[in-house]
């Protein structure tokens, strides 16, 4: 059975001034659609299906940067817990890929710092990757990972957004389904601002205009 993941309405969006928000982005933001404190909660449950599922093997893990590099952290940090009696160690690895200008995927995606995946040859590795949307990102990844000599693949997203995909790709492990809206925090940036926001929220107009490119 595939593992439960938590599903955010599409009308679920609670005050910013409700939250505790860095006063570099006052103004910026209209709505918090999952508070920090809920991800670190769902993510040391995720952590725990993970485990359940891959058990005790030799397991790399790759973070794909810069939008999951909190989720990354978070995770790793609660698998090391949920692995404590393993005795195949777990190892991280990272890769950047781009795809999105303002809030639309610019339709190229780029995958940086290739030269690491060589090292990933005939190991099992779990793709942790932000977000899911058209699905483009994910399936180019993994289709590069398959020509590396990877010998097998799953993913953990820390969101997947509820739309029709332009390509199926595995979602193995989901921390939250979300509504079609652009959301930035815990990582997911506007424009390379917002990666440092701790709750993941809904920009305003205003914070829309201010960081525009
Ligand atoms: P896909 O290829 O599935 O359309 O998009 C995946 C990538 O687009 C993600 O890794 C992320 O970088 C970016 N992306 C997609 N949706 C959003 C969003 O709502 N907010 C932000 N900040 N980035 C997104």
């Amino acid at each position: 059975m595939a593992p439960v993941r938590a599903v955010i309405p599409d009308d679920f969006e609670l005050p910013v001034d409700a939250f505790d928000i860095p006063l570099c982005y006052q103004g910026d933001l209209s709505g918090v659609v999952i508070p920090e404190g809920l991800v670190r909660d769902r993510v040391r449950r995720l952590a725990k299906d993970i485990h359940a599922e891959i058990g005790n093997k030799p397991i790399a893990l790759l973070c794909v940067l810069k939008g999951s590099y909190k989720f990354f952290t978070a995770l790793v940090e609660e698998l090391t817990n949920a692995r404590s009696a393993c005795t195949e160690p777990m190892t991280v690895d990272f890769i950047r890929v781009k795809s999105y200008e303002d809030q639309s995927s610019t339709g190229q995606i780029q995958i940086m710092g290739l030269s690491n995946l060589d090292e990933l040859k005939g190991k099992s590795v779990l793709v942790v990757d932000d977000i899911s949307d058209t699905g483009r990102t994910l399936a180019k990844l993994l289709t590069t990972l398959k020509e590396t000599g990877v010998e097998k693949t799953w993913t953990a997203l820390l969101l997947s957004k509820r739309v029709k995909r332009h390509v199926d790709v595995p979602e193995d492990f989901v921390a939250f389904e979300i509504p079609d809206k652009f959301i930035v925090g815990y990582g997911l940036d506007y424009n390379q601002k917002f990666r440092d926001l701790g709750h993941i929220c809904v920009m305003s107009p205003a914070g829309i205009e201010k960081y525009k490119n």
